[in-house]
């Protein structure tokens, strides 16, 4: 069993979703193209896991629902939100 395991049963992996641009640089996809990886993201089994990863030193595209610049974002406010 290795740290990427989960990888296995990304959503992201399969076609038709594996042709979006899921290691774009923010900014660079199209609305469209966000849009549709955010549906993939929403169904996808593992994406807690992914969420892990990106927080792991990955500064480019889109995991867990979010462009990686995003996802500090989220972290932030859910931070704000328990302190509350
Ligand atoms: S949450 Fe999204 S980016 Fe992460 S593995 Fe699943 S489909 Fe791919």
């Amino acid at each position: 069993m290795t740290a990427l395991d989960w990888t296995r049963e990304a959503a992201c992996a399969v076609p038709p979703a594996s042709a979006l641009p899921w290691t774009a640089d923010p900014g660079d996809a199209s609305p469209a193209e966000v849009a549709a990886m955010a549906r993939v993201c929403a169904g996808c089994p593992v994406r807690l896991a992914c969420a892990a990863y990106a927080h792991s030193g990955v500064t480019a595209g889109f995991w867990a629902g979010r462009e990686r610049g995003e996802l500090d974002g989220a972290r932030a406010s859910s931070r704000r939100c328990a302190a509350a």
